[in-house]
């Protein structure tokens, strides 16, 4: 069995607890012992890596995944790329993720149907790098809902599965089990970047959403959904949905109808593709464009909607809509610091967000997503302190050491010592 011993760590849990110093012993997958006295462990036949006060930290989940999403201006762009393209595209990003300290991905959608799935089961078998993936199916939506993008005369392609009344959609979730996705996502609501229904457009029929949900629970799969108007957001409470994104319209009831299962439902506000789009969308947006459309407005709701949340211990997740023009792959970290200056929340709760609810939401909450004995050791090495330093976990090269299931993917000290050798 494989061991690894950090020592002289400052081990950031990933609870919210202030980080402490300790040496922790990985043996195969897990971590075996956290040694708050240092030096107490036995090393023998260990790698050892000495972390020098540096922090070590659970990997971080991407709670919002778009493995399968690459540099689309229009969700329509995704739709064009041909399936072998697409399929190296994906795997490419896969790579992308984990290269930046995610080593899980709980996947919002995909946008061909068995992107994630074969991504996910090829990561599984070792053959390709990658994080720890839960799959999703396309975004399903109704005609005339985000990601119906065709036009009376022409088909169009884009990121949806389009699926109207009751026997639609159960056909529809069905197809996405068969095809082995693990979370079946719905569009319940518009949005104010696709060309038809606004974000404040209820566009899914409650009988709609209550079907998907009873389907893909039937197969034992978890249910995402798009939400921004408030009736969005009220729908998905009263018919079972797990994972609430977006919710920046969430009006007084829809915040306590959250706040009622916030021990089963998590929200996340995806705020890094709101913020790309008016700070970072030149050429392809204005920002007078940005704002025209209402980008400002969705980050000061958001502000407002996320401040509740927090307060009412409802869990949040980031992951900000990565994988467009505005907000790419592998940039996903800088939600870490969108939590903190756009939405309030402190570093560590961030990081919580990033960790803690992560492994929660890929309901390995047992198992993942803390440093903690007996869990599996996905974990960072970072070079910057993340409690003062957020914005420094963007950085690839602030990620010292990336451990996944226990395995070295990425070691710095030890590629600078091979450098030097064979030079
Ligand atoms: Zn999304």
């Amino acid at each position: 069995m494989s061991r690894t011993l950090f020592r002289n760590a400052m081990v950031f849990d990933g609870t919210g607890a202030e980080p402490f110093p300790a040496d922790v012993l990985v043996e195969g997958q897990r971590i075996r012992t956290i040694a708050r006295t240092p030096g107490q462990l036995n090393a023998d036949g260990a790698t050892i890596i000495d972390a020098h006060g540096r922090t070590l930290m659970p990997g971080l989940v991407e709670g919002h995944a778009h493995i399968s999403f690459g540099g689309a201006v229009n969700d329509k762009d995704l739709g064009d790329i041909p399936p072998e393209e697409h399929v190296l595209l994906t795997m490419r990003n896969a790579k992308t993720l984990l290269d930046h300290g995610f080593t899980s991905a709980y996947s919002a959608a995909t946008s061909k149907l068995r992107l994630d799935v074969v991504i996910r089961n090829e990561v599984n078998a070792g053959r390709l790098p990658g994080p720890r993936i839960r799959a999703a199916s396309p975004e399903i939506t109704v005609t005339a809902g985000l990601g119906d993008e065709r036009k009376k005369h022409m088909h169009y392609e884009s990121f949806g599965m389009i699926a109207d009344g009751e026997v639609e959609m159960a056909r529809v979730v069905r197809l996405c089990c068969r095809e082995g996705v693990d979370n079946i996502k719905i569009n319940i609501s518009g949005d104010d970047l696709g060309p038809l229904a606004r974000g404040g457009i209820t566009t899914m029929r409650e009988s709609e959403v209550r079907t998907a949900v009873e389907v893909a629970k039937d197969f034992g799969k978890k249910v995402n959904c798009h939400a921004r108007a408030a009736n969005s957001v009220k729908r998905a409470v009263k018919c079972g949905v797990d994972v609430i994104y977006h919710c920046e319209s969430a009006d007084e009831e829809a915040l306590d109808m959250v706040e009622s299962v916030k021990d089963r439902v998590f929200v996340g506000p995806a705020i890094g593709i709101i913020y790309g789009t008016i700070h970072d969308g030149e050429p392809w947006f204005s920002k007078e464009f940005a704002l025209e459309i209402g980008m400002q407005r969705v980050i000061d709701d958001s502000l407002k909607v996320y401040t509740e949340f927090r307060k009412r211990g409802v869990r949040a997740l980031i992951g900000g809509d990565y994988g467009f023009i505005q907000s790419p792959q592998g940039t996903n970290a800088r939600d870490l610091k969108h939590f903190v200056d756009l939405l309030g929340y402190s570093p560590s709760e961030a990081l919580v967000c990033g960790t803690k609810h992560g492994g929660q939401v890929m309901e390995m909450g047992h198992e993942l997503g803390l440093v903690k004995e007996g869990y599996l050791a996905d974990l960072l090495l970072v070079g910057a302190d993340p409690l003062k330093h957020i914005e420094k976990m963007v950085d690839e090269d602030n990620l010292h050491v990336i451990m996944k299931d226990g395995a070295l993917y990425k070691d710095i000290a030890k590629a600078a010592l091979q450098q030097e050798k064979a030079a």
